[in-house]
Order: C-alpha cells, then sequence, then structure tokens
C-alpha cells in the first residue's frame, strides 16, 4: 500500500472513540446557555432598553443611540461574565459560508492601563473590508466599502472555539449605497413580505390575526470520513468530493445502513457537537443514520425561519468544528460519493400566526378547513406560477450532481399533495361553479371538505420520497435543496412568491367581495379558478422515472433545467423582476449582481475541481500506474528470458496492454481537457465563462474519471495511492 494511505489506514485502526463530558444529563439545564436570550436581555437591560429592542424586533422600529450604548454594555458584561474576550459581527456574505471577524473588548487607555469597551456603535454598525467578499460588480461601480448592521430580531450568541470565546452579534452586510451583499437582508425583506400579504388574507376567517411568521425545520445530511483519510485525498480536502473512486462491492444495495445502529466514534462526535449546539440555541432533537454507508442526518425542532436559517449556519459551523475533536471530517458536499446516495437539505416550511395557528395544518371546522385551503392552494399557484424561481434558488455546482441523479428530487419542479388532498381539490373544481354554487346550502362543499380532511394527519402512509416539493400533512417539505446551501436562499424565493401570490389573491377576492359576492363564496371562487390553472404543477407518481421527464417537458409544459448555468438564467426574466424588484426584496443591481456572483462561482468551483484533477492525474494515479505498468513488463521480459513461449505470459501482457490503455487515455483526457480550461479562463464574461466550464471543461472530467476507476480496478490495492471509497465508508 502506498505510504501515504498506509500511515493514515494505521491511524485510523488506532482511534479510540473520544468521550464527551455532558454539561448535565438534561438539555434543558443547559440549552441556550451562550444565547442572549429574550430572557437574559430582561435580566441585563433597563425596562426602557428592552422595551425598545424588543419594539425593533417585533415592529421594525429604531435603536437610537443612547439605547444602543446600553444595550452594548449589557451585552459586554454578560458575555464576559461567561469568559468572552472578543466580539464579532457574524454574518453571511454571498459565498455561502458566514463571517466574522474579531475585535478584542481591550482597549489599552494609557501606558501598561487597559479597559475592556464595547460602544453602542461598536455593536450597531462595523465595517469589515468589502473588497475580500463577492458583490458582483456592486463595489467596483459604486463605493468600494461595504458595512455590517446589527440585526436585532437575531440573539446575540457566544462562540466557543477551543480556549477562545467570543460574543458574536448577528448582522446584515451591505454596500455603502445601500445594496445587500448578503443572504440575510433579503430574506428578513421576504419574511417581512410575507407577514404583509397574509395577514389580511388570515383576516378574512380570523380578525385576531396580527402576525403571520414563516416557520422553517430543515433536516441536515451529511458524511463523516476520517481525518487521515480526509487528507491523503486531495479531491476530499480542496474539493469536498471524490474526483475519482470505485464505488465497492457493497455500497448501499443492501439497505442496511438507513437508521442502523451508530457507531460509537461517530456516537460521541454526535453527542459532542449536539450538546455545542444546545448550548447556541439550536433545538436538536433527531440523530440518525442515512441510506448511504458514511451519511447521517440531524434535525430540529422547526423555529421561525430567520433564526432557523441562521442556526443551520451555526450548527455547519460547530460540527466543522467540533469533528476535528474527534479526528473526523464532516462533508456538506452535495455529492462526495459517486455510485453512492448524496446529501440535501431538507427545508419544512409553513407558516405561523401570532394567535398560534399554523396555516398549513388543516382545521377541525369549516372556517378553519377554509383557512387552510386558501393557504394550500395559494402555494400551490405560487409553485405553479414561479417554479423556475424556486428552480435557480437551489441551484449550485454541487447540487447539479443530485438533481435529476436518480436519488434526489429531479431538475423539474413539481407538488406533491397526496391523493386525498387532490380529491379534495377535484371536488372544488367540479362543485364550485361560477352560476350555481350556493355556499348556503347545507350539503355544501365546506362541509364534506371538513369531514375528509382530518383522516388525512393520520394517515402518513401517503408519502413520496421522489418529489421535490411534497406537502407533508401540516407543511410543505422542499426536498430539492442542497446539503452545504444557505437556506435563505430557497426561502427568501418561497416567502416572496407566496407572498406575490397571496397579494393578487386578496386583490381578486376583494374585487369579488365589492361586486356583491359574499365573502366565502368569493374566496372558494378563486380558489377554483387557482387549482384549474395550477393543477398540472401536481405530480402523485414517481419523479425518477423517465416517463415522468417526458411527461413533464412535452405534455405539461415544464421545464428540466439540468445544470446551473441554464438555472442562474432565471434572474434575468420579467419574472424574476415583477417578484424581487416590485415587491421590493432584490433592486434590479442586485438582482443582477446576484446572477454574476453565481456565474462567477460557478466557474469557480468547476475551474478547482479541474486543477485537481491534474494533482490527483500526474502526482497519484500515473506514477502509480506506470510503476504497475513496469512491474508488469519485468515481469513479462523475465519470463521471455528464461525461453517461456508467448502462451506462458499472454495473461499478463493482456493486463499491461489494459493498464497502458487506460494510462494513455487518462493522460490524453486530463490534457484535452486542460486546453479546454485554458480556453475557459480566457473568457472574461462571467456568464459565458460558466457556460464554458459547465459544457466544455465538466463533461471531460468523467472521461478522466472512467480511466482513473479503470485502473483503480485492474491495480494492485498495496500500489494504490489514495484511500478507497471502501476505507473511507465503511471504517469507522
Ligand atoms: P418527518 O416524518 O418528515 O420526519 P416530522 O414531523 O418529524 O416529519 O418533521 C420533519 C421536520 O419538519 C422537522 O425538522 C420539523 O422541525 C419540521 N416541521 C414540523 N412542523 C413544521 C412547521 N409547522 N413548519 C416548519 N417545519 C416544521
Ligand atoms: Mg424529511
Amino acid at each position: 500500500m502506498s505510504t501515504n494511505r498506509t500511515a493514515a489506514m494505521t491511524d485510523v485502526l488506532h482511534r479510540e472513540p473520544v468521550t464527551v463530558n455532558l454539561p448535565d444529563p438534561k438539555i434543558s439545564v443547559f440549552f441556550g446557555s451562550n444565547v442572549f436570550s429574550d430572557a437574559e436581555m430582561r435580566n441585563h437591560l433597563s425596562e426602557e432598553a428592552y422595551n425598545s429592542v424588543r419594539n425593533s424586533i417585533e415592529h421594525g422600529q429604531k435603536i437610537d443611540r443612547k439605547i444602543a450604548d446600553q444595550v452594548a454594555a449589557s451585552m459586554k458584561a454578560w458575555a464576559m461574565g461567561k469568559g468572552a474576550t472578543h466580539y464579532t459581527h457574524w454574518f453571511q456574505p454571498l459565498t455561502g459560508a458566514t463571517a466574522e471577524k474579531h475585535d478584542s473588548f481591550f482597549t489599552a487607555v494609557a501606558t501598561a492601563v487597559g479597559v475592556e469597551t464595547f460602544s453602542g456603535s461598536a455593536l450597531v454598525q462595523q465595517e469589515p473590508d468589502a473588497s475580500s467578499f463577492p458583490s458582483g460588480g456592486i463595489r467596483s461601480t459604486f463605493e468600494a466599502r461595504g458595512y455590517t448592521a446589527w440585526d436585532p430580531t437575531s440573539p446575540a450568541f457566544i462562540m466557543e472555539t477551543g480556549s477562545g470565546k467570543t460574543l458574536c452579534i448577528p448582522t446584515i452586510f451591505v454596500s455603502y449605497t445601500g445594496e445587500a451583499l448578503d443572504y440575510k437582508a433579503p430574506l428578513l425583506k421576504s419574511l417581512n413580505l410575507l407577514q404583509d400579504a397574509a395577514v389580511p388574507v388570515c383576516q378574512y376567517f380570523d380578525k385576531n390575526v396580527t402576525k403571520v411568521n414563516a416557520t422553517l425545520g430543515w433536516e441536515q445530511e451529511y458524511f463523516l470520513v476520517d481525518e487521515a483519510l480526509f487528507l491523503s485525498r486531495p479531491d476530499l480536502s480542496i474539493c469536498g468530493r471524490t474526483l475519482v473512486g470505485h464505488y465497492p462491492a457493497k455500497g448501499q444495495q443492501l439497505e442496511d445502513h438507513y437508521f442502523g445502529t451508530i457507531p460509537e466514534r461517530i456516537f460521541n462526535f454526535m453527542v459532542d457537537f449536539e450538546t455545542e449546539s444546545h448550548k447556541l440555541g439550536i433545538p436538536l432533537r433527531t440523530r440518525h443514520n442515512e441510506v448511504a454507508p458514511g451519511q447521517y442526518e440531524c434535525a430540529p425542532l422547526f423555529e421561525e425561519a430567520s433564526i432557523a436559517v441562521d442556526h443551520n449556519l451555526l450548527l455547519m459551523d460547530v460540527m466543522e468544528k467540533v469533528a476535528r475533536r474527534h479526528k473526523l471530517r464532516v462533508l456538506f458536499h452535495e455529492k462526495p460519493f459517486a455510485g453512492v446516495n448524496g446529501s440535501g437539505k431538507h427545508n419544512n416550511w409553513s407558516m405561523g400566526t401570532d394567535t398560534g395557528k399554523n396555516l398549513l395544518s388543516p382545521g377541525k371546522t369549516p372556517r378553519t378547513n377554509l383557512q387552510f385551503l386558501t393557504f394550500f392552494i395559494n402555494t400551490i399557484k405560487a409553485v405553479h406560477d414561479y417554479a423556475d424561481l424556486l428552480r435557480v434558488s437551489i441551484a449550485a455546482a454541487g447540487n447539479d450532481h443530485r438533481l435529476g441523479a436518480n436519488e434526489a428530487p429531479p431538475a423539474i419542479i413539481s407538488a406533491f399533495i397526496g391523493s386525498a388532498l387532490r380529491e379534495v381539490l377535484n371536488e372544488i373544481e367540479n362543485r364550485v361553479n361560477e352560476d350555481n354554487f350556493d355556499e348556503t346550502d347545507k350539503t355544501d362543499l365546506r362541509l364534506d371538505i371538513h369531514n375528509k380532511i382530518p383522516d388525512l394527519l393520520l394517515d402518513n402512509t401517503d408519502r413520496n420520497r421522489t418529489s421535490p416539493f411534497a406537502f407533508t400533512g401540516n407543511k410543505f417539505e422542499f426536498r430539492a435543496v442542497g446539503s452545504s446551501a444557505n437556506c435563505s436562499k430557497a426561502m427568501t424565493t418561497l416567502n416572496t412568491i407566496v407572498a406575490t401570490q397571496l397579494l393578487a389573491f386578496r386583490t381578486e377576492v376583494d374585487a369579488l367581495i365589492k361586486g356583491g359576492e359574499n365573502k366565502d363564496s368569493a374566496i372558494l371562487k378563486v380558489l377554483r379558478r387557482y387549482i384549474t390553472e395550477s393543477k398540472h404543477i401536481l405530480f402523485e407518481g414517481d419523479n425518477y422515472s423517465e416517463e415522468w421527464a417526458k411527461e413533464a417537458t412535452e405534455k405539461r409544459g415544464l421545464s428540466n433545467v439540468k445544470t446551473t448555468p441554464e438555472a442562474i438564467e432565471f434572474y434575468g426574466t420579467e419574472k424574476a423582476k415583477k417578484v424581487f424588484v416590485s415587491n421590493h426584496i432584490l433592486s434590479e443591481r442586485e438582482l443582477h449582481a446576484r446572477q454574476e456572483i453565481e456565474f462567477e462561482e460557478y466557474a469557480k468551483k468547476i475551474q478547482i475541481e479541474a486543477r485537481i484533477y491534474g494533482e490527483l492525474v500526474y502526482n497519484y494515479v500515473l506514477p502509480a500506474a506506470i510503476s504497475y505498468q513496469n512491474e508488469l513488463l519485468d515481469n513479462i521480459l523475465k519470463l521471455k528470458a528464461v525461453g517461456l513461449k508467448e502462451d506462458h505470459y499472454k495473461e499478463q501482457l493482456d493486463l499491461a496492454q489494459t493498464i497502458t490503455l487506460h494510462i494513455n487515455h487518462l493522460r490524453s483526457s486530463l490534457e484535452r481537457m486542460v486546453e479546454e480550461r485554458k480556453r475557459a479562463n480566457r473568457i472574461d464574461h462571467a456568464r459565458e465563462k460558466a457556460y464554458a466550464y459547465c459544457n466544455e471543461v465538466k463533461p471531460l472530467f468523467d472521461t478522466i474519471r472512467e480511466h482513473a476507476d479503470m485502473l483503480e480496478r485492474y491495480m494492485p490495492d498495496a500500489t494504490w495511492p489514495l484511500p478507497k471509497y471502501r476505507e473511507l465508508l465503511f471504517v469507522k
């Protein structure tokens, strides 16, 4: 075995599970202990300051400078009491990761004397160097600077890293001209829009509703590999996925991994990161093995969407840090291993009112059922009308491997609602007739609906795992989101399209009411039309099948956009402008900037993979293959030298030929790819460059991989230089 791989395997085989000391057997004792929560604020702030912060959280009111100073002083006292020495503005730049720049509380005031300070202005605003974050051209043409601004809707927290503790203040990140340079600002705007659009619709049914929040419960899938094996593979350590590698004899065919027992070493890692997450107030609840070997999942209780987004990003960060303590590396890439399931991040989404009602939960009375149907059908209509925008919200180089790969939802956006609700919709469509519908009739449709819906909640069998957007009893589950994604992107779009739809709905219903129609029948009539207009987005069958791809595109006119660059085009459509710009979620410039950034990011990702292919082939696979080729040729020459006939070394010759063929093809396909890469690199324009990488460079990856994988198959295990799939996936 090659020395790197041997050394790594030796390390792995000697690993001991790392024990974890729980702060307390009861999670409730330490849950949220590192969060400057509402309760902590109440404890630490004056009544005036507390009320001002609450007003800002609930009504978006500005916090004045004097109050900000008070809040900063209290936050500092709280954080220092817990051992924090530094603070940072914590934000979500368009790189997809989170960013932080730490400053010490400590300030030297005179020679050898210092104090710890943290002022209101340091809390409210900071200026990280915006030039090192993507801006899609916003920066260069206008102001070079950007600033982060405190987002009081998300609580400050203390991040513990090694022996250091840092107070983190969630912020938005904007340019000096006011354009968003992050994912958080548009998310918050979309949440406000949804609230403004949904509240008046709720009031058709319940005058007490004054607030509506989008709720999000994500499910995070990930792979774990041993650190030593991870580090001896440049593809894994640089790209987060294997670029070559051979599917093992035992993969997931036996389907014995899902929900199987969790090995001790992995289990300890889970306990450890869950504990850290609980201290940060992340309500993690479930953990289990996923379908693929080496793959796992965790999920929290759902929360308000913006908090849930922050918590998901924090969790990913915590998991990466904690994994190292256990000599493990966590892979959030959507497709780390060929031939093995990839990872997603299901986004369970709904809307909740301040009266405690889940708007996507079927009710117990005709009244609440009509409310449920209103939000349910409007969501379907939004998905139907703006499917392309949902598609671009999940587009990324990594997710291209998943969507449509017969293991994850396809690139075709459709919605699954189950047969019972489908029947309810059919009935509305058939019975709510423009002319003779009598909503006061006792055999009225609403009573039927009322009798039918409750069964649904009990019947969980009607599930479709292949749908990208599935109704699961009391929420929609957007399954096509990639495991490494910032949920903000998908959630901003979903909130915005549903809000846009609800605004249109209200206008239509109000117009009918004004024309003398009774409210309920006005609502039902508009809903009926929506059902007719959007039903071809509903699909109950197997989304993985080829028939569906054919039917969707040929009969139903749905799009099947398979690559990220094509999906990114949707940012430039009139629909995108109508939805994002006219609702003030993104300005036209911001929309354009996002398109540029995503084209650039796509090209960069593929470019890096292309370079790592060069390293893998020239530094690892080719040298090993040539050694083996030599060994075979030596053997043949020796057999010949002792006077044996060709019959006796025919097999060696044949093997040498096979090895030689793959060596030659491997190198020539790599060189062809390098030529294409050079051509792509000469293109300045972000869009064209992305297409060149997608259509000219990337397809050659498959050819390179095919030959490298054939060499892995034919070469002696002892001389193969890279940790193999069976080691990466099965050795715990
Ligand atoms: P499943 O059978 O899909 O596992 P669960 O009820 O366990 O169903 O929920 C799965 C996920 O859905 C969890 O992460 C949970 O937090 C989330 N979820 C449940 N209700 C809601 C809701 N009203 N809004 C958003 N997410 C929700
Ligand atoms: Mg799920």
